[in-house]
C-alpha cells in the first residue's frame, strides 16, 4: 500500500479515521510531490474535497483503476506533443504530471478535481494517442483523461463547459445547418466579417481555418446516383466531415473504389461522436454509438465491409464504441470496419487499382491517428508501389488535436507544436496527410502555401482527375 493510500484511509470517516491535517498532507504530498512543491500550490484551494475520492472512483469507473496503475516512468512524456513544448518544464503540464495529479485526486481528493485549474491541466491532453503505444503499463491515457472529463461533467453538468467547449459540442448541428442552406445564403453568411465575428464570439483563433461546408449534402449526392451494377457493395460511414463539410471526400473515395470493383452505399447514420468523446460527454457518445451500431450492424451481417475515410471514424468504430457499449453488436461492427487506406493498399497490391504515377511528387505527413492505426507504412507503401516520388515521411504532430488547436485559448501552444512540422514541410508543394483537421492546420500554419490532401484524394486526382484539383460534390460518375 502506498503512503498516500495508508494516509487517506487513516482519515477516511467510514474507516473510523478523522481528517487530520497530517494524514491529508501526506496523501497529497506523495501524490503530487514535485508538482505541488514546485509550482501549483493554488491547485489546493479549498478545505474539504468537493469531489471525494469515492465519488471520483465511481464516476470514472474502471478508468480510475487504469489511472492508478501508472508507475510514473515518464515514457509518455517523451512522445506527448503538448509536453514537448516550452510549458513542458512544469511537471504538472506533462503527460506523467496529469496521471500523478489524477492518482492523487483518486487517493486523497486533492488536488480538487472539480477545480478549474485541475480541469485546465487535464485539458492539455489533446487525445492524440501517441502515448498509448509507449506506456509500459498499457494505460489508455486519452481515454482516462476523457473519463475524468466525463466525471467532471457528471458532477457539474454540461452547463459547466466554457463557451468554446459549448460551441464545439454544437458544431455538428452548426455545419449540418450551413450545408443545407441555399448556396448564396451560405456564401452571404460565410463572408470575412461574419466569420471574424463568429470566431471572436465562439472563442476560435482569427488565423484558424475552420471546417466549414463546401456545399452539398452527401446523402443527396449518393441518392442521385444509383449503385452501379456489377460492383460489389460496401457500406460507407461518412461521419460529419464527409457528410456535411466536404462531401467531395466521399465522392472521390467512391470513384476510386469503383476502379477496384467496389461501390459504396450510405446507410442511415449519425455523427461518430468524436468531439463529444474529447469533451467527456459520454452519455451523448453512447447515444450516437447505439444508433450507428444498430444501423451498421445490419450491413455487417450482410457481409458488407464498413468503409471509413477519416481516422477519427475508424478509431471510434473500432476502439471506442466496443469499449463504451461493451456488447456483441458493437464488436461485430468493429470487425467489419476497414479504413480506406487499408482497402486501397490491398487493391493496389492485387492490381485492382493501378497507375504509373512517376510524374507525381509529394511529402507524406503521418498524423497522430495514422500512427495509432498503423497506417503510416501502408500509405507509404501504396504510394511507392504506384511510383509516386515521396520526398520525405514526416511524423511530427501538427498541433491541431481536432478542433482543440483552433481555439484561441490553445492557439499559441498549438502553433508551437506545429512549428517543427512546418519547418520540415518547406514553403510549397503537396503534402499527403491523413486527417481532415491536420490538413486544415497545415494550410493555415503555412499560409496556404502548402497544399494538403488526404491520401485517397491525392490518388483520385492523380489517377482519375489529373487536371482537376479536387472533385466538386456534384461531380458526374467516371465512365
Ligand atoms: S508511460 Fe504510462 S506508466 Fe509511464 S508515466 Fe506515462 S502513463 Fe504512467
Ligand atoms: S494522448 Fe497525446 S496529448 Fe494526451 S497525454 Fe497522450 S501523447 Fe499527450
Amino acid at each position: 500500500m502506498t503512503v498516500s493510500r495508508y494516509a487517506y484511509r487513516s482519515y477516511k470517516p467510514e474507516a473510523g479515521g478523522s481528517p487530520d491535517f497530517f494524514a491529508k498532507s501526506i496523501a497529497t504530498l506523495e501524490g503530487v510531490s514535485a508538482i505541488w512543491f514546485l509550482e501549483r500550490r493554488h491547485l489546493i484551494n479549498s478545505k474539504s474535497p468537493r469531489m471525494p475520492p469515492d465519488t471520483l472512483h465511481r464516476l470514472m469507473g474502471l478508468y480510475a483503476e487504469e489511472a492508478e496503475r501508472c508507475i510514473r516512468c515518464g515514457f509518455c512524456n517523451s512522445v506527448c506533443p503538448t509536453t514537448l513544448t516550452s510549458i513542458g518544464f512544469k511537471p504538472s503540464k506533462t503527460s506523467r504530471g496529469r496521471l500523478v495529479l489524477l492518482q492523487s485526486a483518486l487517493q486523497s481528493g486533492w488536488p480538487d478535481p472539480l477545480s478549474k485549474n485541475f480541469k485546465e491541466l487535464i485539458d492539455l491532453c489533446i487525445g492524440c494517442t501517441r502515448c498509448v503505444d509507449v506506456c509500459p503499463a498499457g494505460i489508455p491515457i486519452p481515454t482516462v483523461m476523457s473519463a475524468y472529463r466525463a466525471a467532471y461533467i457528471g458532477k457539474r453538468g454540461v452547463g459547466s463547459l466554457d463557451r468554446p467547449e459549448r460551441v464545439i459540442a454544437n458544431f455538428e448541428g452548426f455545419v449540418r445547418g450551413l450545408s443545407r442552406m441555399n448556396g448564396w445564403l451560405r456564401h452571404l453568411i460565410l463572408t470575412k466579417p461574419t466569420l471574424y465575428l463568429f470566431k471572436r464570439l465562439a472563442g476560435f483563433a482569427d488565423d484558424a481555418l475552420l471546417p466549414l461546408p463546401e456545399g452539398g449534402v452527401l446523402d443527396e449526392v449518393f441518392r442521385r446516383e444509383a449503385l452501379k451494377s456489377g460492383l460489389r457493395v460496401y457500406a460507407f460511414f461518412a461521419d460529419t466531415y464527409a457528410r456535411y463539410v466536404r462531401p467531395s471526400i466521399a465522392v472521390s473515395a467512391r470513384y476510386l473504389l469503383n476502379q477496384a470493383g467496389i461501390d459504396l452505399f450510405l446507410p442511415p447514420q449519425r455523427d461518430s461522436g468524436i468531439l463529444y468523446w474529447e469533451l467527456g460527454m459520454w452519455e451523448k457518445v453512447k447515444e450516437l454509438a447505439r444508433l450507428n451500431v444498430e444501423s451498421l450492424h445490419r450491413e455487417a451481417v450482410k457481409g458488407r465491409r464498413i468503409v471509413c475515410t477519416s481516422p477519427a471514424s475508424t478509431m471510434m468504430l473500432r476502439e471506442v464504441y466496443p469499449r463504451i457499449l461493451d456488447e456483441e453488436k458493437s464488436r461485430e461492427v468493429a470487425e467489419s470496419v476497414v479504413d480506406i487506406n487499408e482497402l486501397i493498399h490491398d487493391f493496389v497490391h492485387l492490381g485492382r487499382i493501378s497507375a504509373d504515377l512517376s510524374r507525381e511528387r509529394c511529402v507524406t505527413h503521418s498524423t497522430c491517428l495514422s500512427q495509432h492505426l498503423r497506417l503510416t507504412s501502408l500509405i507509404a507503401d501504396t504510394l511507392e508501389t504506384l511510383n509516386v516520388n515521396v520526398d520525405k515521411v514526416l511524423l511530427d504532430c501538427c498541433g491541431s488535436g481536432g478542433l482543440w488547436g483552433m481555439l484561441e485559448k490553445n492557439r499559441a501552444l498549438s502553433r508551437e507544436i506545429g512549428e517543427r512540422l512546418v519547418r520540415k514541410l518547406g514553403t510549397s508543394g503537396l503534402v499527403v496527410s491523413y486527417s481532415e483537421t491536420c490538413a486544415l492546420q497545415i494550410s493555415s500554419l503555412t499560409g496556404r502555401r502548402v497544399e494538403a490532401k488526404l491520401p485517397h484524394e491525392a490518388l483520385y486526382s492523380w489517377i482519375l482527375q489529373p487536371k482537376a484539383r479536387t472533385p466538386p460534390a456534384n461531380i458526374s460518375p467516371a465512365s
